[in-house]
């Protein structure tokens, strides 16, 4: 059951070969063993999640269950969960409560699926290693001396550890996609605005959007059916007919199911800054596309290299906005001695953030400052414009676009502790499509000369989710990639 897809937890289920209760006490055993040894949890809610799974045999008995009834999964710990501890991986809301659910969590709690915890993660959603929690550093499950990929780490060591079948994370400059290809298993970040930001505390707002993680596409699919739709409580929610993307997936499949797609490759994505090893096995993977029936067409994004840049300049401005909210009055952590009020705010902030955070509300205060606002702030939104042209251009020609999910596999703990800007470069193939706002999907493709995992990542247009589950799950049709464990799942 640990390494069961979720139809076949489905059907497990409903045959009731198992409850709901065994399976999610055979998870909470789980992470009672294995969790302290990666640090994936937070908080983990045996009680809330033994009451919902209670629940949702009840459901099952009534026949009424909703595919994702009964299924044990995790939520990264930036989404506001009522009653249970919701921290954002930061010292300044170790103490909060959330009075209300997200979207995300009140959608997933009414399709009866089961919390088991909240995971951990980057303060504040900042990096790409989660080494910045104020909870400690998550490891990666496939070497314990290597990180998991952050900011949503913990979620995706949780899903390849089967610690949780299924998580959700956030990803606002790849933090779905990077950890996903870190522990070799599949995430995908939709279009901005398909799934609400309601109850999801905020990093950078109009890049933010919250995604899922399975070890195959078609679980993503199951996962991603019951998070996605309007929601009027989030100005940038699209509404739109909602999408049922796992039913899109059964559909009978030829000998060459993906006849007619075209996937771009992008040239400035295969010059330079990949590992040989990661080029390999995405080479590879795009070699299996074809197979499938797929034709590939080189394609260009000139701008691409200014995504950094351009990401890292309007992140921590919008960062620097959305964190002056946590100044000790309503909630959160507040300095235990004080003098006037501003000392408390100096005081608070000085105590409750971390070093990655306080670093980007400096820089995303001085971006915004006056006189620099335009040199910086606005530069960087102009080459935001530029390379989401980019990518419309190149979708003239292809389908979906595909490349490296990230330029190497896991780096070492502590490796880059010292150096933010290196770490700030390992992002260069994720940033670019948060700025555009389109899907995309990170799967296992293969693994390094480290025997870590590597991610190929697929791009779509908007709205193309459907498009690239179908592709990775076809991929994943004909390959084991996905299958593949690390010794510590057993
Ligand atoms: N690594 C990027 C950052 O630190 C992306 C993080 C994310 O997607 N939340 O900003």
């Amino acid at each position: 059951m640990i390494h069961a897809s979720l139809p076949e937890l489905r059907r497990a289920l409903d045959a009731r070969q198992i409850s709901s209760v065994e399976l999610a006490t055979l998870f909470l055993d789980r992470i009672d063993a294995l969790d302290p040894q990666l640090n994936a949890f937070v908080t983990v809610d045996c009680e809330g999640a033994l009451a919902a799974a209670r629940a949702a045999d009840e459901r099952i008995a009534a026949g009424q269950a909703a595919p994702l009834t009964g299924i044990p999964l995790a939520h990264k710990d930036v989404f506001c969960t009522e009653g249970v501890l919701t921290t954002c991986g930061s010292k300044m809301l170790s103490n909060f409560v959330s009075p209300y659910d997200a979207h995300v969590v009140g959608l997933l709690k009414a399709a009866g699926a089961v919390s088991l915890g909240k995971t951990n993660m980057d303060e504040f959603a900042m990096g790409s290693s989660n080494e910045s929690s104020f909870y400690g550093a998550v490891k990666n499950p496939w070497k314990l001396d290597r990180v998991p990929g952050g900011s949503s780490g913990g979620s995706a060591a949780a899903v390849a550890a089967r610690l949780a079948p299924i998580a959700t994370g956030t990803d606002t400059g790849g933090s779905v996609r990077q950890p996903a290809a870190f522990c070799g298993i599949t995430g995908i970040k939709p279009t901005y605005g398909l799934v609400s930001r309601y109850g999801m505390i905020a990093y950078a707002s109009s890049l933010d959007q919250g995604g899922a993680f399975g070890a195959s596409a078609e679980d993503c699919a199951l996962l991603l059916s019951a998070m996605a739709g309007f929601d009027p409580r989030d100005s940038t929610s699209l509404e739109r007919p909602a999408e049922d993307y796992a039913a899109a997936l059964a559909a009978p499949a030829g000998a060459r199911p993906l006849e007619g797609l075209r996937i771009g490759l992008p040239r400035e994505f295969f010059a330079e800054g990949m590992a040989d090893d990661v080029r390999t096995a995405v080479n590879a993977a795009i070699e299996q596309y074809r197979a499938l029936g797929a034709t590939t067409v080189e394609v260009s994004l000139p701008n691409a290299r200014l995504a950094i840049p351009a990401y890292y300049v309007i992140a921590p401005a919008e960062c620097s906005s959305n964190l002056s909210r946590f100044d000790g009055v309503r909630y959160g952590h507040r300095a235990a001695e004080y003098g006037d009020l501003a000392d408390m705010y100096g005081k608070t902030r000085a105590e409750g953030f971390g070093a990655e955070v306080k670093r980007r509300i400096l820089v995303g205060t001085y971006v915004l400052s006056h006189g620099y606002y335009d040199a910086y702030y606005l530069q960087a939104q102009r080459l935001r414009r530029l390379i989401a042209q980019d990518f419309q251009a190149a979708l003239q020609h292809c389908d979906i676009i595909a490349g490296p999910t990230t330029p190497t596999t896991a780096w070492a703990l502590g490796q880059m502790a010292d150096d933010p800007v290196q770490m700030y470069l390992s992002d260069i193939f994720t940033l670019a499509i948060n700025l555009a706002g389109l899907p995309g999907l990170s799967q296992p493709c293969g693994l390094g000369s480290d025997g870590l995992p590597v991610g190929l990542q697929l791009i779509g247009d908007y709205f193309g989710e459907s498009r690239l589950l179908n592709a990775a799950h076809r991929f994943q049709q004909i390959t084991d990639w996905h299958t593949r464990r690390p010794a510590i799942a057993g």
